[in-house]
């Protein structure tokens, strides 16, 4: 696993993940689609926030099971806390903010968050 570091747009908001990026996921659900999200899942234990905790606006819609975090200062969602199905702690990370990833390079799936 490599570990990537990333953010929100003006450094309040840091943090790294280890992970192998492999497919990331574009989803069509409203809120998706109206941020522009590239996204990858990571259990939470592989996710750490290095700074920008208290900069944290957390926004919730429809089942309210993901804490969609924002910059307080810069507006970017550069991560969301939520679950996987087993009900486990997961991270997803936009990877549109992590350092020195160039998402036209990566293999984008998309998911059909629409119809849920
Ligand atoms: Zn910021």
């Amino acid at each position: 696993m490599k570990t990537y570091t990333g953010g929100c747009h003006c450094g309040a908001v840091r943090y790294e993940v280890e992970t192998e990026l492999g497919p990331v996921m574009e989803c069509n659900c409203s809120h998706c689609s109206k941020k522009g999200f590239l996204l990858h899942f990571v259990p939470a234990g592989q996710f750490r926030l290095l700074s920008g905790e208290q900069n944290l606006t957390e926004y919730r819609f429809n089942t309210k099971r993901i804490a969609h975090l924002t910059c307080a200062t810069c507006g970017v969602e550069s991560f969301a806390r939520g679950q996987n199905r087993d009900g486990t702690p997961a991270v997803m990370v936009n990877v549109r903010c992590l350092d020195g990833v160039d998402p036209h390079a990566l293999t984008i799936r998309q998911f059909n968050g629409r119809s849920l």
